[in-house]
């Protein structure tokens, strides 16, 4: 990239970076849209290759054809299994320009998935707290226990996820703390901080460990058996997934 006369290689300027992402997250869409998008640019979908260096799978090539490694572009666009998807995609665009149907047609399409969306996703009461004293109480000897939660720093303008865990005796054995890109929505946070504390495990090679957090929304999509419809389904649900392995 070249600016005033020199050849750059790293980003070309951290504000234009955090105001692209500022005004990308308060696109009026889902932000199940936005989270993948956002996951994508930054590769942690949860493709065969980003899947092999936490969870234990023969390989990492791709299961639609066998053939090549499933990396973010073979998983979007490069896969042999996915061209009639793009082919039907070429398809559209070639009759866009065309006085027949299709522009319209992918715009109506397109609102009934949003309304589709909007009417699916019944809110779930807010900031749902216990409404009795809790106290928080260590372990059995045969697990661990990991308590997680995020935060929205206001004056730095910085969401982060925070994870401890704790043995029987009380002990902290292993913390976490990162700063994130993460939209203002709390429950979408909350949902990603569960998921980080998850993989943080994972990363450490824990078993038997009790997941605990003060989100009782996000709690009851995790504990749901079907797939959640809420903006932040996709990360409960990957959550579930993981946690099925301990
Ligand atoms: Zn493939």
């Amino acid at each position: 990239m070249e600016e005033g006369g020199k050849i750059t290689t790293g980003p070309l300027n951290r504000g234009a970076h955090k105001n692209f992402w500022k005004l990308f997250w308060s696109l009026n869409v889902p932000s199940k849209i936005c989270h993948f998008i956002w996951r994508a640019c930054i590769d942690s979908l949860p493709t065969k290759r980003n899947l092999i260096k936490h969870v234990s799978i023969p390989n990492a090539l791709c299961e639609r054809c066998g053939s090549e490694v499933e990396d973010l572009a073979h998983a979007l666009w490069g896969c042999i299994g996915l061209k009639g998807i793009w082919w039907e995609i070429d398809a559209c665009r070639a009759r866009v320009g065309s006085p027949s149907l299709l522009l319209s047609q992918i715009c109506k399409d397109a609102r009934e998935r949003l309304n589709e969306f909007q009417a699916a996703t019944i809110p779930l009461p807010l900031s749902a707290t216990a409404s009795h004293p809790t106290r928080w109480l260590p372990p059995s000897p045969l697990h661990l226990k990991a308590n997680c939660d995020a935060a929205i720093f206001n004056d730095l303008d910085c969401p982060s996820l925070g994870s401890v865990t704790w043995n029987s005796e009380g002990l902290v054995i292993a913390a976490l703390s990162e700063r994130v890109t993460l939209p203002p929505p709390v429950d979408d946070l909350e949902a990603f901080s569960w998921h980080r504390s998850v993989t943080f495990a994972i990363e450490l090679g824990f078993q038997e460990v009790i997941f605990e957090g003060d989100s009782v929304v996000v709690y009851k999509h995790l504990r749901t058996t079907s797939p959640s419809l809420a903006s932040f389904g996709h990360i409960t649900d990957e959550t579930r997934n993981l946690v099925s392995q301990f």
